[in-house]
């Protein structure tokens, strides 16, 4: 992923849950290297949301915020993150 080195850079102990699994840093990734027409994903604005395997899962679909390692990459490109989870 095109971003990863700004993930490699959050030290272990800091490192979400979510550590470069998420998807944010898919999208970032995909947004920066389309190969017709690569989008500058700075001050876009996103979200997230728990996905759980079994639908009827009481988190699926539920908001959260970034995780600790997203919050990097929130920071890095001024991301207007819309869903929070209060931590
Ligand atoms: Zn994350």
């Amino acid at each position: 992923m095109v971003e990863l080195h700004i993930l490699d850079g959050i030290p272990e102990a800091e490192r979400g849950n979510g550590y470069g699994s998420c998807g944010l840093p898919q999208v970032l990734s995909s947004a920066l290297k389309a190969d017709i027409d690569p989008i500058d994903p700075t001050g876009s604005q996103a979200a997230a949301m728990i996905v759980r395997s079994k639908t009827d899962h009481p988190k699926h679909g539920f908001p959260i915020g970034p995780c600790d390692s997203c919050k990097v990459l929130t920071k890095h490109y001024g991301l207007d993150f819309l869903t929070d989870d209060g931590k």
